[in-house]
């Protein structure tokens, strides 16, 4: 019932998927550039191979995790004779670009290709609250989807494989903004002398009333309805220049904020003063294609 699956790449997040898999049953063979790395597996049963094209033929199932595109193409390549008839499932992070011309490299080579974002940290994996993306090859993506649902969620994004990538790095961008305002936040406090642990409650109360606004700012962005509900960008940008004057004071670099005056001040100079924050998505990317 189980079939055999191949994972190459043996860094902290590819253990994690290895584990993930020989614990859902699978005989799983495993493949790293450095052979340290996979002892732990094989204690746990992991078959460890002598090269990439030996794990692929191992497994019907192909999981790559490595570093980037680059070592990813390199390690496939050698092991390209093995290819023909496996499904490779690529959890590397990586551009839609990168995504396309890898699918019609796996492809030409006879095997199936899904490519994949991980939406989760290594010790998540298998742990409620971890999501990984796909897209790609569906009838590949149906055939394996209970042995993916190991590692987390699954969300199908489609045919072309480049969606997954896009849905990932977005929320990385989502992810890096939040982190990037809590870091400054901090920045500010701790130069005021409070410490930062008893700020922390108050900033993630904070930002999760504030993610309260999601949905109705997406329904804006989708309609170009953008009301303001109390809160225009004119204001905003009007206050924005005291954080800036402030962290001048305490001796912050604003250097993550400046951004986002900029993008206020222009948009209050483009007329959209009296819209709110969704708005500002029409700065960053033009409407072009919106219906
Ligand atoms: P690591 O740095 O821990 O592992 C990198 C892997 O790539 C190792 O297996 C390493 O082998 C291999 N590698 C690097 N260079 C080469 C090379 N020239 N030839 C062959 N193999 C090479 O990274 P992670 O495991 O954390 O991440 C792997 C992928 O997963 C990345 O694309 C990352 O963006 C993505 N990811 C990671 C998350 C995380 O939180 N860790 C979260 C979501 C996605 P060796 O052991 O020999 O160095």
């Amino acid at each position: 019932r189980h079939r055999p699956v191949a994972v190459l790449g043996l860094g902290a997040m590819g253990r994690a998927l290895a584990g993930a898999l020989l614990a859902a049953g699978h005989p799983t063979t495993v493949w790293n550039r450095s052979p340290e790395r996979s002892a732990a597996l094989a204690g746990a049963g992991a078959d460890v191979a002598g090269s990439a094209a030996e794990a692929v033929a191992a497994g019907e199932l192909v999981v790559v995790c490595l570093l980037d595109d680059d070592v990813t193409r390199r390690v496939l390549e050698r092991a390209a004779p093995a290819l023909a008839g496996r499904t490779v499932v690529n959890l590397t992070n990586g551009t839609p670009a990168q995504a396309h011309r890898l699918a019609e490299w796996v492809t030409a080579r006879g095997a199936r290709y899904v490519d994949g974002g991980i939406m989760a940290v290594p010790f998540m994996i298998g742990q409620p609250g971890a999501f990984v993306l796909y897209s790609g090859a569906e009838d590949a993506f149906l055939d394996w989807r209970d042995t993916l649902e190991a590692f987390g969620d699954v969300h199908w994004l489609g045919a072309d494989p480049g969606r997954a990538a896009v849905h990932d790095l977005a929320l990385l961008a989502a992810m890096y903004g939040m982190f990037g305002g809590f870091l400054h936040a901090t920045a500010m406090v701790r130069a005021a002398g409070t410490p930062v642990g008893r700020f922390a409650p108050m900033v993630t109360g904070w930002l999760t009333a504030m993610l309260g606004e999601l949905p109705a700012m997406a329904a804006a962005v989708d309609s170009g309805e953008h009301d303001a509900d109390g809160s225009s960008l004119r204001m905003q940008a009007a206050s924005f220049g005291n954080l800036l004057a402030a962290c001048r004071d305490l001796g912050v670099d604003a250097g993550l904020m400046r951004p986002v005056r900029d993008l206020l001040d222009e948009a209050v100079a483009r007329g959209h003063g009296e819209e709110g924050l969704s708005a500002l998505v029409g700065l960053l990317h033009d409407d072009v294609g919106r219906p």
